[in-house]
């Protein structure tokens, strides 16, 4: 089930996750903006004499405007000597913006100096284009907090999307440039937030469309991603450690373990990501996987190739393309891509969700600003007439409080509207399923219940195709009780014999919610088999007291979209209502009729003859009794086995009731002994009726596995009260009186009806 957002830590983390993206992004700007005020536009290099020299210019930038040039060897900068980087970054760290700043350089054998003001105008596009990227991935990561309840896929994604945000909102160590601590501890936190999400993406991708095969083969491969992620980034962050302290904490440098990473280690991830997304979008057998893989391995090229790219450049020596430094705009098709996977192909069943909230939200601020509009209006309105400036605060601020504690009801009315207004069909299926729950049980008897449960569910979820399986009471078997097939009769042989611990069916009652129907598949082939065969998508187990009285199977919707979470729910709580309605329509059945034979028990019927007898009795109706008994029973026992017995037992019981009318009765009476009750019959009618079913047994034959063949004959005797007789007699005397013409049966030869007194 879905745990509402609400629980006190993920209010705060929500609060906190955007306010930490935003106030590392505050800071990112504040570190452009100095950066951006004490550029000059230079790139060095250490010269091998000492010193550095200028191995290019920015073109437009003070260091070219005010005179540097190419393969300058700088020598001093505001009479400090420089002969290291670092000499350089410390002064450099202190220009400020539009300050001048005195170069003195060695121009081939002359030294000249150079004033130059430095600072470039701040990069606002990029700034912007930043922000937009952060509020795409705060989007996504915000959309997964309404699904994270039980799908790990959305958990990852909204762990990803908070990991990229938190790393694009931070500065750069570029950025941070002449200052050494923060850039140490940027290169520290890029490291450790990158090795996390080398672990997150791999995870991520290998669950899309949904968990891979091989991660349940390899359930190992998974902390391995992690693994080698978080070990490949912190080796790395040991060397910046070692470095930027001035230890020999570890045996390598920073720069060359940051090689290694970048020239093999995120190729390998990106590669990866590639891979397993790729393999989905081409192979996976639904086209709505496909799609789904397909446009998150869209939205991740952009950020593979300038991986790929960058890394190539580098092994290569060559000069890094510009663009590849863009990660705004490398980051952005990602969350993008998802956003339209999820909005188009329901990557996430949250489209109604975002559909929701976009409306809610507009139809908020609108009335928000209508209020405070007229407000502000009546405010000054207010002002005027009574003659005080003061009078409009007073007028808002009460106004203001008014709406505050207003707020819950009004938003509640609000929500409530636009879900009647604009999503109608939403509360349809939700009344449609209520009304369904309610009228089952009001139909009393388990075929009826079961032939509209599966009808009523074809339309309200537009589905080809229901069925309804139902345990036996030995809970050895599945029997389909109801289908919208219409062949299913014919078709299919209609028990579904599966054994308790049938995996699938044991992967069913462990979830105890809906699942897609590939998942017991997956388990069971012999389920697999019933499941295609009854056009299964969708299997709902419907549990009472975990044990399993049945399987509801939906079909495919006619529109061909997924049940959605809320659908799911739904159907979760229909289930479990519904397996009580079955079970105790079940027991109700097997406390009135008898496990063997499937007609009335003995205390049934008898409870049926009083009943009748009374009325019978009270408006001067006739009524019959007949008592049957089956002949030489005991031989077929003795010659072909008790279970053979069984058989042609439950057989002569079935065909006794055939014949008779809807208001006939008919019971297990003893051991192969029944009893017919014949309510508006007289003792001539009853004659007649009990010759069909003298007739109807003796025309029986049963096969048996061997090939014989069982027949069996059985004598009848009748008793009956006439309409204008003065006989009143008790339902034993009646009984008494009927054995005694089925005892003159037997005498007679057996095979034969009496009556009495005849
Ligand atoms: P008849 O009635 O013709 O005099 O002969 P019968 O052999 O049928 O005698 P009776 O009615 O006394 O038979 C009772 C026999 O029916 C005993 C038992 O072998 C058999 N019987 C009773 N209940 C069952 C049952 O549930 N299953 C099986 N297989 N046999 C039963
Ligand atoms: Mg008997
Ligand atoms: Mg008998």
């Amino acid at each position: 089930m879905n745990t509402p957002a609400t629980s006190p830590l993920r209010r705060l983390a929500g609060l906190l996750v955007p306010a930490a993206v935003a106030g590392l992004f505050l800071f990112q700007i504040w570190q452009v903006e100095l950066s951006s005020g004490r550029r000059i536009g230079i790139v060095i290099s250490e010269a091998a004499a000492g010193g550095f020299t200028i191995v290019s210019l920015q073109p437009g930038q003070p260091a070219e405007r005010d005179g540097l040039a190419v393969g300058d060897r700088v020598l001093a900068v505001n009479g400090h000597e420089v002969r290291k980087l670092l000499d350089y970054h410390a002064v450099a760290a202190r220009f400020t913006r539009a300050e001048p700043v005195v170069y003195r350089v060695l121009r081939g054998t002359e030294e000249v100096q150079v004033t130059v003001r430095p600072g470039i105008p701040l990069p606002w596009l990029q700034s912007a284009l930043t922000a937009l990227t952060l509020l795409a991935y705060l989007a996504i990561a915000w959309l997964m907090r309404e699904q994270a309840g039980g799908d790990l896929r959305a958990r990852l994604l909204q762990l990803f999307t908070i990991a990229v945000a938190l790393e694009l909102a931070a500065p750069s160590s570029e950025q941070l440039i002449g200052n050494s601590p923060l850039m140490l501890a940027a290169g520290l936190f890029y490291l450790g937030i990158t090795g996390i999400q080398i672990g997150l993406e791999l995870h991520l991708v290998s669950l899309i469309p949904e968990r891979q095969a091989w991660v349940s083969r390899w359930p190992w491969m998974v902390p391995l991603f992690y693994a080698a992620g978080l070990t490949a980034t912190l080796l790395v962050a040991a060397g910046f450690l070692s470095d930027g302290l001035g230890l020999g904490l570890v045996p390598w440098s920073a720069r060359g373990a940051y090689r290694t990473l970048f020239h093999f280690g995120f190729p390998a991830w990106a590669l990866g990501v590639a891979w397993l997304l790729g393999r989905q979008a081409t192979r996976h057998p639904e086209p709505r996987g496909r799609q789904q893989a397909g446009l998150v391995l869209i939205g991740l090229l952009p950020w593979v190739a300038s991986v790929l790219i960058g890394s190539a450049h580098d092994l290569l020596g060559i000069t890094r393309w510009a663009w590849l430094d863009q990660w705004p705009l490398i980051l952005l098709p990602f969350p993008v891509a998802v956003f339209v996977a999820i909005y188009r192909y329901q990557l996430f069943d949250i489209e109604l969700v975002v559909r929701r909230g976009l409306l809610y939200t507009a139809l908020t601020t609108s009335l928000l600003l209508v209020f405070y509009a007229a407000l502000g209006a009546g405010g000054a309105l207010f002002s005027h007439a009574v003659g005080s400036q003061h009078a409009s605060v007073w007028v808002i601020a009460g106004a203001t409080l008014l709406l505050g504690l207003l707020f819950a009801p009004l938003r509640q009315a609000l929500q409530r509207l636009i879900d009647r207004r604009f999503f109608p069909e939403r509360s349809a299926v939700r009344q449609r399923l209520v009304a369904l729950a309610r009228e089952l049980p009001a139909l009393g008897k388990l075929p009826l219940m079961g032939r509209h449960l599966v009808g009523q569910l074809t339309g309200i979820f537009g589905i080809d195709s229901a069925s309804l399986l139902i345990a036996t009471p030995q809970g050895q078997q599945l029997v389909t009780l109801a289908s919208t097939l219409v062949d299913f009769e014919e078709q299919f042989d209609q028990s579904f014999l599966l054994s308790p611990d049938d995996p699938g069916i044991q992967l069913l009652c462990r979830a105890a919610r809906p699942l897609p129907a590939r998942q017991p598949a997956a388990h069971s082939a012999s389920m697999a088999q019933r499941l295609h065969r009854l056009d299964a998508e969708l299997t709902v187990p419907l549990l009472a007291q975990q044990r399993l009285v049945g399987l509801l199977l939906l079909g495919e919707k006619r529109d061909q979209r997924p049940f959605t979470s809320e659908e799911l729910e739904l159907l979760n709580l229909l289930s479990h209502h519904v397996a009580t309605v079955f079970e105790n329509a079940r027991l109700f059945e097997s406390a009135t009729f008898e496990g063997l034979t499937g007609i009335l028990r003995r205390e049934a019927i008898l409870e049926e003859l009083d009943l009748e007898l009374n009325r019978a009795l009270r408006y001067h109706r006739p009524l019959a009794l007949a008592l049957a008994d089956l002949d030489h029973f005991k031989a077929v026992n003795d010659r072909h086995g008790h279970l053979a017995g069984d058989l042609l037992l439950k057989r002569a019981a079935q065909a006794l009731a055939a014949p008779l009318r809807a208001t006939d009765a008919v019971g297990r009476f003893g051991g192969e002994e029944f009893l017919v009750v014949l309510p508006e019959t007289d003792l001539a009618g009853a004659v007649a009726v009990a010759e069909k079913l003298r007739q109807t047994v003796a025309d029986l034959a049963v096969e048996l596995d061997d090939g014989t063949l069982l027949k069996v004959t059985v004598s009848i005797g009748l008793a009956a009260v006439d309409a204008e007789a003065e006989w009143s007699p008790t339902a034993l005397e009646l009984l008494a009186e009927a054995d005694r013409a089925l005892y003159r049966a037997k005498g007679a030869g057996r095979n034969r009806v009496e009556a009495t007194g005849g």
